[in-house]
């Protein structure tokens, strides 16, 4: 117990209140099948509400911006601002941690800063808009379009949810109108470093027995429709060696590209997450077979090679299996490479508080990585994810692991503090 006034050191970091407060909100908005913060919904608005009072109580000041983002300002000695981000949605029947870690653990460095005093930077909190993109099946809204990279409008504009409700009305029930949501690019005019902590939500950090690592970037991902057109016929009167069957072929490649991925290495995927055969019936050789392939590295070189091999074999065995092949890309990104310097920064608050740190690529794309591509200086925080389980009501993370890494990230806020008011 502190008994001397003149050295009491300020209130301190306090983690175990981040999980206590992480369970609070889980009570909150979730129920027995998971987390239900589901962007531009009722859940969602009461789980803002209740960050909003947890922030308040440190003095920040709140705004909403054009595209539903959620700002906490403690203002400091000049506009420049370090950024703690995150996310309060999640998906239906969701996890608890997933994005709200980062906004609550935010929460308890803001106390901390706070309590310190004027700082020479400002300091702010964003609870990103939809990130999870649950309803209307568009990923990371709010965090685009502040980052300015938004433009998809148009297609927006036409999007429906599930029960037939457009995005646009929903929106503006929310107070954001989608022609406006472009305007949230002004918030990160003065962003001068982002800081991200999340869940892993993969298995590697808990296969290196460790609760803490330093995401390096976000992979990049080439994703195509591949369709394989061979000859329908009879199954019982057309011999094996006269078939033209497209099924053959594209599962040949749905092989290859593991080859494909262990060949590359250094944390290469492929996944082939889709194949439809026509006519799809048990007395027909498949005729058609559109397969949907996902592809990604955080290498872009090594990305463009790896498309480029899964071609070369499409083809190779469209020749063989006699069929043909077609190519179409149904999205891609570049990989997005984050800030050395505050990689070096997160490498040293990992090591301080839990002894040893480990560098990762996040496989999942993340808000981070919109403001990345911003030009703003950009890190992330992985802590382990039990079974590296996620978007479940399952997705878990121990305690302990939890609270280093509130101290994690109040570190790594510190000395880009410190860097920045240098
Ligand atoms: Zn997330």
């Amino acid at each position: 117990m502190c008994r001397d006034f003149i050295s009491c050191p300020p209130v301190p970091l306090d983690p175990g209140r981040t999980v206590e407060e992480l369970r609070e909100l889980r009570e909150l908005t979730g129920d027995e099948n998971g987390a239900q913060r589901v962007a531009w919904t009722e859940t969602w608005v009461q789980a803002k509400q209740w960050l909003s009072e947890k922030a308040a109580a440190t003095g920040a000041q709140e705004e909403i911006d054009e595209a539903g983002n959620q700002w906490f300002t403690l203002r400091g000695g000049s506009d420049r601002a370090l950024l703690l981000g995150g996310h309060i949605d999640s998906v239906p029947n969701g996890g608890w941690l997933d994005g709200a870690l980062n906004v609550v653990a935010a929460v308890e460095v803001l106390r901390r800063i706070a309590e310190e005093g004027k700082t020479a930077v400002s300091v702010r909190l964003v609870n990103w808009a939809d990130e999870e993109g649950a309803r209307f099946g568009r990923s990371l809204f709010g965090s685009s379009a502040a980052a300015g990279s938004m433009a998809d409008q148009d297609e927006l504009r036409g999007r429906r949810d599930s029960e037939g409700a457009a995005l646009p009305e929903v929106l503006a029930a929310h107070g954001v109108e989608l022609d406006r949501a472009l305007d949230a690019r002004k918030q990160l005019a003065s962003a001068a470093a982002y800081l991200e902590l999340h869940i892993e939500q993969g298995p590697v950090l808990e296969s290196l027995r460790l609760p803490l690592g330093v995401v390096l970037g976000t992979f990049g991902v080439e994703r195509h429709q591949i369709t394989f057109r061979g000859q329908a016929a009879h199954a019982g009167s057309t011999p094996m060696d006269k078939r033209r069957d497209a099924l053959g072929a594209a599962a040949k490649l749905a092989l290859e590209i593991r080859e494909i991925a262990k060949r590359t290495g250094d944390g290469a995927v492929c996944t082939m997450g889709s194949c439809v055969t026509k006519p799809g019936i048990v007395t027909s050789v498949v005729e058609t077979c559109v397969i949907l392939l996902d592809q990604r590295h955080l290498d872009g070189e090594r990305l463009a090679a790896m498309l480029a091999e899964a071609k070369e074999a499409s083809e190779r065995f469209a020749r063989e299996e006699d069929v043909e092949v077609e190519w179409e890309r149904v999205w891609a990104i570049e990989p997005i490479l984050f800030d050395d310097e505050l990689i070096e920064l997160a490498d040293a608050a990992v090591a301080e508080v839990a002894g040893e740190s480990h560098r990762l690529p996040s496989g999942p794309l993340h808000d981070a990585a919109e403001v990345s591509r911003a030009g703003v200086p950009t890190v992330m925080l992985f802590v382990q994810s039990l079974r590296g389980l996620s978007h479940t009501k399952l997705e878990d993370t121990k305690p302990e692991h939890l609270e280093l890494a509130v101290q994690a990230l109040d570190r790594l806020a510190s000395k880009a503090l410190q860097k920045l008011a240098g």
